[in-house]
């Protein structure tokens, strides 16, 4: 039986109040966050689209392991609870839990990084390429053409482009320079497009011919795995979690946010096959993060990701997950907005610089447009565009490639009638979308400005 209704795959059995702002307050609290949408509180916020990390509604059964859950310094019973659904998930050998993704990356890098190492990758996410960058290695982006075209509608916009990987392992054949070769499924700095298991398999493939270890950044691994059923010839009816046991038996190891695809709050994964490098990475996770069998975490934390690993691979949840996605997606190109294409798993993102045509990219269209969806209808969303990435040198300014909105949608947070009041808010934008005024900075810190730069109106 088909319905056109998306429904909730669970229901509601605790609640937290939302508060209803006036126009009018908006107007101040925006002000008064000089129009950096991060500054604003989150009780002023009506629907918060900001992120898709660690902003997951956990499970009643999920909180029922937050009680369970054994706190011991060393050999806790959560953590092996932990690593049995990990082993089952992929068949690997050693599981290191950590506070969070960028934590495991922090310490696989400090391993495997340093200067003349190359850490190729379909694109690395920011922190994955900034711990990379911390040790003075190369993070080298080499994802497919039509990856880089936000109106392509390639299935897999995901894929790694296999032409350059194999010519970048020939050109340093030899100089043991390339520790590994990482996947990022899915791939969010492109717009959380998937990678399919053809690619992933042949990936795997290229890097044993040239001896360098496969690893993934699997934070979203059940939405590509998803992904893979619907839209690969072949996979359709095989079960999410057996495409999931496929994809991890072509890696050698991962990095993991389980603020992702763990639906917890906190948590995530390295996760290794070889003796040695588990060795080193045991060695380093004593001295930052914890014994190996809490990682930084509590003990009700590692039974809480264990849960959600069960839980994420339910193809009810997955299918409300990417559906709920792609109506959002949908509903706003019916209004005429720009979107990056396909909808990907956790977020849909809005082609500002083509949307708003007449605030040029140095006054910030994307920003614009997430202070104006704020004044009408209390929603946070995310500039990812040229205060994000943009920069002045010698008093030039130079635009990042594209000027995306990005609306990230939380797990298990939003019911049908958030996402179509956001709808509603588009809709009323889209009339006075000619009006809204472009922004300029007028005060900026010397990283990462778009977390606290301050703005102003133009
Ligand atoms: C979120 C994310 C990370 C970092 O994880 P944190 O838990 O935020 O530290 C790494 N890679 C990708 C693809 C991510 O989405």
């Amino acid at each position: 039986m088909q319905f056109k209704t998306i429904i909730e795959p669970f229901r509601i059995k605790m609640v937290e109040p939302l508060r209803m702002t006036s126009a009018r307050e908006r107007v101040e609290i925006l002000k008064k966050a000089h129009y950096n949408l991060f500054l604003i509180r989150a009780r002023d916020i009506l629907i918060d689209l900001l992120t898709d990390s660690g902003t997951g509604a956990m499970s009643a059964r999920q909180w029922a392991k937050m009680i369970e859950g054994d706190e011991s310094y060393a050999g806790c019973e959560s953590y092996y609870e932990l690593e049995e659904v990990v082993k089952d998930l992929t068949g690997m050998k050693h599981v290191f839990p950590t506070h969070q993704g960028r934590a495991s990356e922090r310490i696989l890098f400090q391993i495997l990084g340093g200067e003349g190492i190359i850490i190729p990758n379909n694109t690395h996410f920011d922190t994955t390429r900034a711990n990379i960058e911390f040790t003075k290695a190369e993070a080298l982006d080499l994802v497919i053409e039509e990856g880089k075209k936000p109106q392509s509608d390639h299935p897999f916009k995901g894929n790694m482009d296999l032409d350059k990987l194999e010519k970048l392992f020939k050109e340093n054949e030899g100089k043991n320079n390339i520790p590994l070769c990482l996947l990022t499924i899915t791939n969010n700095s492109g717009g959380g497009q998937p990678v399919s298991l053809e690619n992933i398999k042949a990936t795997s493939t290229l890097c044993k011919e040239y001896n360098i270890p496969f690893f993934l950044d699997a934070c979203r691994f059940a939405e590509n795995a998803y992904f893979i059923k619907l839209r690969e010839k072949g996979q359709g009816n095989r079960s999410v979690k057996e495409i999931c046991q496929e994809v991890f038996s072509f890696a050698d190891g991962f990095t993991f946010s389980g603020k992702k695809d763990a639906i917890v709050n906190i948590g995530g994964l390295l996760v290794v096959n070889d003796d040695e490098l588990a060795g080193k990475i045991q060695n380093i996770e004593i001295l930052t993060e914890g014994y190996p069998t809490y990682g930084g975490l509590a003990g009700r934390d590692l039974a809480a990701m264990a849960q959600g690993l069960r839980e994420v691979v339910e193809e009810d949840y997955l299918e409300y997950r990417i559906k709920s996605t792609a109506y959002l997606g949908k509903k706003l190109i019916e209004i005429g907005v720009p979107l990056l294409t396909p909808i990907g798993g956790h977020a849909v993102y809005i082609d500002a610089k083509s949307y708003l045509p007449h605030i040029p990219p140095e006054q910030f269209p994307a920003q614009a447009l997430a202070c104006e969806l704020y004044l009408v209808g209390g929603i946070r969303s995310v500039e990812i565009g040229s205060l994000m990435f943009g920069k002045t040198e010698n008093g030039k300014f130079i635009a990042s490639p594209m000027e995306l909105l990005r609306l990230a949608i939380p797990r298990r947070v939003y019911t049908q009638s958030h996402i179509d009041f956001v709808i509603e808010v588009f809709q009323r934008v889209h009339t006075q979308k000619d009006k809204i005024r472009g922004v300029k900075i007028v005060e900026e810190p010397p990283f990462l400005r778009h977390f606290s730069a301050k703005l102003a109106l133009i």
